[in-house]
């Protein structure tokens, strides 16, 4: 089996790995400015594609994989609730790209992508292009609705991978927990690596001080502002916004993906939750905006780096009121605003950096596997016959991969951008 990493190596983004010169799994984009695309894109004529979840670093360049005419686009495997994510996804990108002044395909291509589309269920096992050599599976990863980790088996050569995709082993108030004893045991483990070396706080406690923090600032006469990504961390704190009595206003294209989830509510831990919490809520769009910010409010709204959409309104706002706060409610890739805020205290709005007064918080509400529980799951692969363990997807792949060698001695790799390997 050869494997060839065309990005999300020894950094968050652009995930995109190219299996046997035919079949990709991820194909994202690395939302920065410009943003980041996998190496070679343009170039590659995959047969198959497989899609591990619908956040944009992993699916956001999928579309620009259906260039050519219609006979010549790959079959696309996900789950449904994925496939529908993607196509939203897709969409927002073009008109983003209008914004900013790049096209990396257009709707046609997301027509396409719809059309090739075969929708996978966990648990069921299926053939790669009706050929019986590739043998695909994809299990919760609980990370967001839909996620999946990949488990692909080579029938020719008697190979099997895993890659894990974004994983998270606790269970939230949108996501069942992920469950690596289900997963099948494979050859060659690919595993994400965001929280390598940092574990993250207990979630109760951690909420709490969310919570407290968001009443002071109410109390005080500020805005709390919440940029959350639109596609799980928006649905989430809403449900937690909700259970401790507060009504926040929801601005962005979070909405649009609950009334997504909501047609899938096999893929949520509680359906009803989402929806109660969603009913108190308060939308928003451009015509609101200014009663949202004129009085005291928590304003939920993508995007979650702070890299464009509704929040830079909110920001140009209340940047100079040191009564209000910005809330940070996950990892902040290099590169992103939402990552100068945090180190330099300032963000770029519409092309003119500000200086932010207004309180910085950042909260871990990671949908992400914690250090114990990935190097846990490094150990039971390998405990069951894997022999090969990439680390992608982190900053701190290389460190990850030297302790594996230490403690198991086996094969571990932090691949770089570009590199080919072939296991046999
Ligand atoms: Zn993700």
């Amino acid at each position: 089996m050869k494997l060839k990493f065309l990005g999300g190596c020894n950094e968050v983004g652009r995930s995109a790995m190219l299996v046997d010169g035919k079949i990709i799994i991820d194909y994202g984009l690395r939302p920065s400015d410009p943003p980041e695309i996998p190496l070679g894109s343009g170039t590659i004529v995959p047969k198959s594609v497989i899609v591990s979840h619908a956040h944009l670093d992993h699916s956001g360049m999928v579309p620009s994989l259906m260039a050519g005419g219609m006979d010549m686009a790959p079959d696309v495997y996900m789950t449904a609730v994925t496939s529908d994510l993607t196509q939203l996804m897709g969409r927002d990108t073009i008109k983003v790209g209008k914004d900013q002044g790049f096209v990396f395909f257009g709707e046609e291509d997301i027509r396409k992508m719809d059309e090739h589309t075969h929708t996978v269920a966990y648990g069921e096992r299926i053939s790669l292009d009706g050929s019986a050599n590739y043998e695909l599976e994809l299990c919760n990863a609980g990370h967001i609705p839909g996620s999946s980790a990949v488990y692909l088996r080579k029938e020719s050569e008697d190979i099997s991978l895993l890659y894990t995709g974004d994983i998270k082993m606790d269970a939230t108030r949108l996501m069942k927990s992920a469950s690596p004893d289900e997963f099948p045991a494979s050859d060659i483990l690919l595993i994400e690596s965001t929280y390598y070396d940092r574990e993250h706080r207990n979630r109760k406690e951690l909420e709490r001080e969310f919570i407290d923090s968001i009443k002071e600032t109410l109390d005080s006469g500020g805005n709390a502002i919440v940029p959350c990504f639109a596609v799980g961390r928006t649905q989430e704190i809403v449900m937690m916004l909700h259970s401790y009595g507060l009504t926040p206003y929801v601005d962005g294209m979070g909405l649009s993906v609950f009334s997504l989830f909501r047609n899938h509510p096999s893929f949520l831990k509680d359906a009803k939750a989402l929806n109660a919490a969603f009913s108190d809520a308060q939308f928003v769009n451009s015509k609101r905006r200014k009663k949202a910010i004129s009085e005291p409010s928590v304003i939920v709204t993508t995007a979650g780096m702070l890299s464009g959409g509704p929040v830079l309104y909110y920001l140009k706002k209340i940047h100079k009121d040191p009564r209000s706060k910005v809330l940070l409610t996950g990892y902040q890739i290099e590169g992103t605003n939402g990552r100068r805020l945090v180190e330099e205290g300032c963000v770029e709005t519409n092309g003119e950096v500000v200086k932010v007064n207004a309180g910085v918080e950042q909260y871990d509400f990671s949908a992400h596997a914690g250090d114990s529980e990935l190097k846990e799951l490094v150990s039971r692969f390998c405990r069951n016959g894997t022999e090969v363990v990439f680390m992608v997807h982190g900053e701190h792949t290389e460190e990850f991969a030297a302790w594996g060698r230490d403690n198991f001695g086996y094969n571990a790799i932090a691949p770089k951008n570009g590199e080919e390997f072939v296991i046999e």
